[in-house]
């Protein structure tokens, strides 16, 4: 399943090695990013005023509309996906917003899966509906559904995630690439741009939340999308008035995170490729989801298309909510937050945390139960998260 790394056309080096040498444009000889710290540069003429004003993504004009600190960043997300540009937000949320926004109307359809991060779900079906959005709803891992549900001519977006929220399902992504008509968007935050890149496969923007394994230290907020330039800049369009720019301090951070995010992935894949290992092995989980495992539903498709089975894993606790609840208050050396892609080895419990949100019937279509556990495998010793884990699935079977 983790395959070595492919050399990629462009240059003929590794991912991992783009992402230590993209986005280094303007730094003057500095080897780390300068933090240009300022919300406005001075224009010292109407006419320069005028172009900077009515110009896309312009870096040296108001922080709002670009920023150097956050072009680097965009510059080296954008490079890293194989897109022509890219553009940042204050978060993931942000990205996907003023994506789906931007693209979408009064009476627009948008064709999504139900498979998917709670805040996705929660705008596509409370928001969208109330600004006339329509949208539908696939399984994204069904062979042929997003296709059959596009409208010609009025289906606007095609909105995709894979790996997916929280289980881990998978979107085959030539067949979303192949698309034609509504703009497809996939929202490749479990992947990281190391792990796949969608825009090879035909798709038309990628989406990330840089929050997770990409700033990778639980520090910073970001999202991004990346794409053409055309499509970047009317993106863009909206986002300046939508204002969820992100911090020049934020973007450093992210940028600063991208460096390490190869060694990073290594040691989170290993760790939980052991985990998920060791748990399926066992009477007392069920469900394990792990894209590496041989026994994951579309391993034939996780071998096509993803460089790596990445940090995160689902399993099934038999006990329901309660022994959700066990296991999370049991852990010693991993955390609970809901969060991923940080050092500290995270577990969440989807139900009452990311997918909070979400009705009984959403909850039971995107595969939650209440003993549903996601764990975002971090830097520790990887004995010591599988014996931190194993301890605490055996607390949570203990009846109370
Ligand atoms: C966290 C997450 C988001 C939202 O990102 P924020 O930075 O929290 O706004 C969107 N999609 C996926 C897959 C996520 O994990």
């Amino acid at each position: 399943m983790v395959r070595s790394p492919d050399p990629e056309p462009e240059t003929g080096l590794a991912p991992e090695t783009r992402a230590i040498t993209a986005g280094r444009a303007d730094n003057d000889g500095a080897l780390a990013p300068i933090v240009w710290a300022t919300t406005a540069f001075e224009v010292p003429t109407i006419r320069e005023a005028r172009r900077l004003a009515t110009r896309p993504r312009a870096t040296r004009y108001y922080t709002r509309h670009g920023n150097p600190s956050v072009r680097a960043f965009e510059d080296a997300l954008a490079e890293l996906e194989g897109a022509e540009a890219s553009l940042a937000f204050a978060s993931g949320m942000g990205a996907i917003f003023a994506t789906v926004m931007s693209l979408c109307g009064k009476g627009s359809h948008v064709v999504a899966q139900r498979q998917c991060y709670g805040g996705t779900l929660q705008l596509l079906n409370q928001l969208c509906p109330r600004v006339g959005i329509e949208v539908t709803l696939v399984d994204g891992t069904r062979p042929g559904a997003f296709a059959e549900a596009v409208r010609p001519g009025e289906t606007m977006v095609v909105l995709a995630e894979t790996p997916a929220n929280p289980r881990l399902d998978l979107v085959d992504l030539d067949e979303l690439g192949a698309i034609t008509g509504p703009i497809t968007v996939v929202d490749s935050t479990f992947a990281t741009p190391l792990g796949q890149r969608p825009l090879d496969h035909g798709v038309d923007l990628v989406i990330h939340s840089a929050t997770k394994a990409i700033a990778g230290h639980n520090d910073a907020s970001l999202g991004v999308v990346a794409g053409v330039r055309d499509l970047v800049d009317w993106v863009w369009g909206f986002a300046v008035l939508q204002g969820a720019v992100p911090s020049p301090h934020d973007a450093t951070a992210a940028l600063r995170g991208l460096r390490t995010l190869g060694v990073r992935l290594r040691q989170q894949s290993a760790t939980a490729l052991a985990l998920a290992s060791t748990l399926e092995g066992r009477a007392d989980v069920g469900g394990v989801r792990y894209p590496g495992l041989a026994s994951h539903p579309q391993a034939a498709l996780a071998a096509r298309q993803l460089r790596h089975g990445g940090g995160l894993l689902t399993f099934d606790l038999p006990g329901g909510i309660e022994a959700g609840e066990r296991f999370v208050e049991a852990v010693r050396l991993c955390r609970p937050a809901p969060s991923l892609g940080g050092p500290e080895t995270l577990v969440t419990h989807p139900a009452s945390t990311t997918h909070a949100g979400l009705s009984d019937e959403e909850l039971v279509a995107a595969g939650i139960t209440g003993g549903t556990i996601r764990v975002s495998a971090g830097l520790e010793d990887t004995d010591d998260v599988v014996a931190d884990v194993l301890a605490a699935v055996a607390a949570s079977t203990v009846d109370q």
